[in-house]
């Protein structure tokens, strides 16, 4: 019997299915099997091939619709490949909104694959309200957010967008990478469906390569279900096992990388070395009322931009504990240069624009003590000092 718990720290333990109906085992085990008997034609106990539908996949997808608050939820190779399904609702013809930060990879596959397809792409500025009420042209079916935005960590409100977006009948695709349901819960604020990297927070220890969805409408479950079926990017048995193994920790996990990241922050906002500081938990920082609205954290990612008189190439190269590496959200503080990293699929012009500067560095604060990042990244600075 399925039930239902009050709180999400418990859910992230004890939510979905968390126990094997075949043996009772307490973890779900990795259903290693690409195919299943069947009893006789057209009877079988719910599984007839692995891309279909998986017993341990199955458990992760109940997990993650249940921590988002919606009806059905779908656990793809990685979170590229539950973006491009998700896409797939489109067709020749269709406008997607996005905002100016979204994730390089997102824009990449909008810009070289979708357009292939005549589905288009605008980009806008989900902060500025009314121009993003003129934007919503017919043809626009759907608008993609992130927030906090990726690398800036601009803040988009969630439910002031899905609001206009509703009243011109188009879709609103949150990815949640950032916050994770256990801080922001995007179907709660009117989105339609949250997207997820799970190699990020929700995997939470830089070991698997990992993407869901979550909807709430039936109709959008039944054509996310055909799609994920009918492209086939789904996640791996033994990835969805370490997925939900990462899950239950992710609580305690984001308590810490939250508090970290705070501490943090207020240091870079104090040194010499750094010119300007991102980070929505910061009273100070633009995003800080509308985070405080629709969050309950504001999660450890941190941007900041160095001063001319410090040279980036020198400070990550004199890095010790924090360690220079694309991804995020795992248990170790990880460092990038969006410029040349992970918004490289970006052109320059569009990069300078939206601010993604030469100078921009993005940090990922992990749960070491926040003692031992400070005094790392403070003799980094020391060392990156230009020499007249
Ligand atoms: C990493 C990331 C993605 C892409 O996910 P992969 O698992 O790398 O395919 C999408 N959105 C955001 C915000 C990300 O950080």
């Amino acid at each position: 019997m399925k039930q239902h718990f009050d709180s999400l720290d418990t859910t992230l333990l004890h939510g979905g299915i968390s126990e094997d109906a075949a043996t009772g085992a307490v973890n779900i085990p990795i259903y290693q099997t690409s195919t299943f008997h069947q009893q006789e034609l057209g009877k079988h106990k719910g599984y007839e091939y692995s891309r279909t539908g998986n017993p341990t996949r199955h458990a992760l997808e109940t997990l993650i619709a249940e921590l988002e608050g919606g009806t059905a939820g779908f656990a793809f190779s990685s979170g590229m490949a539950a973006t491009t399904t998700v896409l797939s609702l489109f067709k020749t013809g269709d406008e997607i909104l996005i905002s100016s930060n979204v994730y390089g990879g997102t824009f990449r596959v909008l810009d070289k694959v979708f357009n292939q397809f005549g589905i288009t792409y605008r980009i806008i500025d989900t902060l500025d309200l009314s121009l993003l009420k003129k934007s919503f042209t017919p043809n626009v079916k759907a608008i993609l957010i992130e927030s906090p935005a990726n690398p800036l960590m601009t803040v988009t409100d969630i439910a002031a967008v899905s609001k206009t977006a509703k009243a011109k009948g188009a879709l609103v695709i949150v990815d949640n990478t950032f916050m994770t349901p256990y801080l922001q819960r995007p179907l709660a604020l009117g989105a339609d469906i949250v997207l997820h990297s799970a190699t990020k927070y929700l995997g939470g220890h830089s070991d698997l390569v990992a993407g869901l969805a979550v909807v709430k409408n039936s109709l959008l479950a039944n054509r996310l279900a055909f799609l994920q079926n009918a492209t086939g990017g789904v996640l791996a048995p033994f990835d969805s096992f370490l997925l939900i193994r990462g899950i239950k920790t992710l609580g305690v996990r984001l308590s810490r990388h939250n508090e970290n990241a705070l501490a943090i922050a207020l240091f870079l906002k104090s040194h010499h070395a750094v010119e300007s500081v991102y980070y929505p938990g910061l009273k100070d920082d633009p995003g800080y009322k509308i985070q405080k609205k629709q969050a309950s954290g504001a999660g450890g990612m941190i941007s900041f931009k160095l001063k001319k008189e410090f040279d980036v190439r020198v400070f990550f190269k004199s890095l010790k504990l924090v360690a220079l590496a694309e991804s995020l959200g795992g248990v170790e503080s990880l460092i990038c240069h969006p410029a040349t990293m992970t918004h490289a699929s970006i052109p320059y012009e569009i990069r300078q624009k939206v601010g993604i500067t030469d100078n921009l560095i993005r940090l990922s604060v992990g749960i070491e003590h926040k003692n031992e990042i400070i005094k790392d990244l403070a003799q980094a600075f020391e060392r990156s000092r230009k020499t007249k």
